[in-house]
């Protein structure tokens, strides 16, 4: 624990503050805050499941969103990451990946076919290579030659999706509504309903460093070679170790218009708390449209550098899941309608 003068002196506040003992307070607050890990929606539970036994022993940020991502892109019955993602209008599904870690260093790739995991071969980018993104064929054959297995991540399911699509071929993403498990949900929606989703997850650990990462199918049918919002620093993922780190998950195309978890962690930067800086983002994302977009949903979650979350969505239904030393829940986060 801090020392109550070092604290004094690291805030220059010594007048200011209204008593010591609110000051050591604060200080112990922030430190039962460590670890967490934050993440989209309520499948996020599982990934942070993954991540928090990382955290418990002790262990590093990078390495807890490394694993808890890995989880529901080994899950074919997730349908909008990894293994069973929905495909492009093609039949063919690419993954969008990225992972940054508290002192900017960044990796990622895009529409990677045939990888289940491409959380880590984004984070093979980032510690092998001068490189900071890597997509289609050059990310494949990256990735086969650091030995990551080639397999089919087209399962019947999703096939089966595809093919009922194709029927009316209707491109027309819809917001993500539910408030319940999404496993408990009928599965898919030639309509376009509930096409799209992403992990985010953020962690703060012991020693202080954040870590963010971020995988996607993308959007559900979408023309092929689109590259969504995850992969792109400053978009889908941006983590500053001294500020704090933001993660995306919705329309992609919005959330690149205005460089949103970029733009969540600089207004956090500017004093802001998690919910009200993702507040501001999907504001500045409703403000482009002359009129109410039903049919569009962003959200974003943000974990500050000393442990505080939020998160805020335009439409109603979006959830993140929370993993700290208290247990495990699930945020439903405010929304702008
Ligand atoms: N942001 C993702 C994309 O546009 C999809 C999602 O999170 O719903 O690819």
């Amino acid at each position: 624990m801090l020392l109550r003068r070092d604290l004094l002196r690291m805030l220059g506040l010594s007048a200011a503050l209204p008593s010591l003992a609110a000051a050591e307070r604060a200080v112990d607050v922030a430190e039962t805050r460590r670890p967490v890990v934050i993440s989209t929606w309520t499948f996020g539970e599982a990934a942070n499941a993954a991540a928090w036994d990382v955290l418990a022993d002790g262990g590093a940020a990078l390495d807890a969103v490394e694993a808890g991502a890995r989880v529901p892109e080994a899950d074919p019955d997730n349908h909008s990451v990894g293994l069973g993602g929905y495909p492009d209008r093609d039949g063919r599904v690419t993954l969008d990946a990225s992972i940054m870690d508290h002192a900017g260093n960044l990796g990622a790739v895009a529409c990677l076919e045939d990888v289940v995991h491409a959380v880590s071969v984004a984070r093979r980018v980032m510690e092998k290579t001068p490189h900071v993104l890597l997509v289609g064929e050059g990310a494949l054959g990256f990735a086969l030659a650091e030995g990551f297995p080639r397999q089919n991540l087209l399962t019947p399911a999703a096939e089966h999706a595809w093919r009922e699509w194709l029927q009316t071929a209707r491109y027309a993403p819809q917001p993500n509504i539910e408030r319940s498990n999404r496993y408990s949900l009928p599965d898919a929606l030639p309509g376009g309903e509930r096409n799209h989703d992403t992990i985010g997850i953020l962690a703060l650990d012991r020693g202080g460093h954040l870590a963010g990462a971020c995988t996607t199918s993308g959007m559900a049918f979408k023309l092929h070679g689109r590259v969504g919002d995850s992969p792109i620093s400053g978009a889908g993922l941006f983590v500053d170790g001294e500020v704090g780190a933001a993660s995306a998950t919705g329309v992609g195309e919005e959330c690149l218009r205005v460089c949103g978890s970029h733009t969540v962690v600089e207004l956090m930067r500017q004093g802001r708390s998690p919910e009200q800086a993702c507040r501001e983002a999907v504001e500045r994302i409703a403000r482009r449209h002359r009129t109410p977009r039903k049919d569009l949903q962003m959200a974003f979650v943000a974990l500050s550098a000393d442990g505080r979350h939020g998160g805020y969505s335009l439409q109603p239904g979006f959830a993140y899941a929370v993993r700290t030393s208290a247990g495990t829940r699930q945020v439903e986060a405010p929304s702008l309608t």
